[in-house]
């Protein structure tokens, strides 16, 4: 991928932390869309923490309804409302 010579906003890292980030300044302001870059070796999301949760052998959290990347904590109970047959519980709990 070519480079923009100038960008507003650097991320360094593309894990939980800069997930949320990204979510929260896109919710804020959709004008900051195409303002920033994420910067990753693996060139993907979470790639970390997917492979921590493989090496622990974790298919899923315990708790997950409010521990996700979106800022707001009931969003993915939102999400998941009039989704019966993709999500269910745990992901309640
Ligand atoms: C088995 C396990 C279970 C966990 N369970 C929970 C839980 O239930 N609840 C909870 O809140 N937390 C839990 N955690 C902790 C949680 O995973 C971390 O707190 C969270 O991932 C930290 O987010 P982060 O974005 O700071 O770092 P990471 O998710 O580690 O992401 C960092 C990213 O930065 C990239 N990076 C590193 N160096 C550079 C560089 N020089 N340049 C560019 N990119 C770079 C890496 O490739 C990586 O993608 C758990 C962790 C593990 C391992």
């Amino acid at each position: 991928m070519a480079l923009p010579n100038y960008i507003d906003l650097a991320i360094v890292g593309a894990g939980v932390q800069a997930l949320t980030l990204t979510t929260h300044l896109l919710q804020k302001r959709a004008k900051y869309d195409h303002k920033f870059l994420v910067f990753d070796p693996s060139q993907t999301w979470l790639s970390q923490w997917q492979q921590q949760f493989a090496a622990q052998q974790i298919p899923s959290l315990r708790s997950p309804a409010v521990h996700h990347p979106d800022p707001n904590p009931h969003q993915l109970r939102t999400f998941a409302e009039h989704r019966h047959n993709e999500l269910f519980p745990p992901y309640d709990k």
